[in-house]
């Protein structure tokens, strides 16, 4: 596993190269914004650790022109604490984000999802119309979600939201990414409610059995995101 880590701050940098070192990942490291594009197309890393604020260009802009190349999972480091960064972030296309100052145990535990979902993504069949993450499985052809094995009854919107979850499988979905795709429309206060109600109810029904509680994160004030089992 090869990361890419981005990082103007030495000592900040330095803390995540010995905490890469210590589980046995490769590495190199960016300390700005231009070379981190340049290490993204020329090393071809298996995950981005990009902090957001760099001393010549945004971390967003970072994001999107690698985004141009690249499809390796994206993890935010941020020290700001607005959830507006992470949220352009994750809509530019990162995949999930850590709030500076976070934990090692924090750092390793994103590292190892991430590791599960890039397994999951090389692995899937694009032609399987079968998505199984755990007891949960949906068949996209007969447009039927069961749980341990029980079908569940979902509305269109609910279904439309569980299929956008695991298409993106481990990466967080932004409130507002998931009203575009579903409503089809500018984003108001009563989309988000109706999002809220819906997404309330799915999780309800997922979470009906024990082996999936949990399996749909929320993520207050920027959105969710299922887990990758
Ligand atoms: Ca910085």
């Amino acid at each position: 596993m090869n990361i890419l880590i981005v990082e103007d701050d030495r000592s900040v940098a330095n803390l995540i190269a010995a905490t890469l070192r210590s589980s046995d990942y490769h590495y190199q490291i960016a300390q700005n914004g231009k070379e981190a594009i340049l290490q993204a197309a020329s090393h071809a890393p298996d995950i981005i650790l990009l902090d957001l604020g760099l001393p010549d260009i945004d971390g967003v802009e970072v994001i999107e022109s690698v985004r141009g190349f690249s499809q390796a999972p994206i993890i935010v480091i941020s020290a700001r604490s607005e959830d507006s960064d992470k949220i352009t972030a994750l809509d530019a296309g990162a995949d999930d984000y850590l709030t500076k100052p976070f934990s090692v145990e924090e750092l390793l535990a994103r590292l190892r999802s991430t590791a599960r979902r890039l397994q999951y993504v090389s692995s899937d069949e694009p032609a399987s119309p079968l998505f199984v993450n755990g007891v949960l499985q949906i068949d996209r052809d007969a447009q039927e979600v069961t749980l341990n094995g029980e079908i569940i009854h979902l509305t269109p919107v609910e279904y439309r939201l569980l299929t956008l979850l695991a298409q993106h499988a481990g990466k967080v979905l932004t409130h507002s990414y998931l009203m575009k795709e579903i409503w089809h429309c500018v984003p108001d206060e009563s989309v988000k409610a109706n999002l809220r109600v819906n997404m309330a109810s799915l999780r309800r029904k997922i979470e009906k059995s024990p082996d999936a509680r949990g399996m749909i994160q929320t993520h207050v004030g920027i959105g969710y995101r299922l887990l990758k089992y």
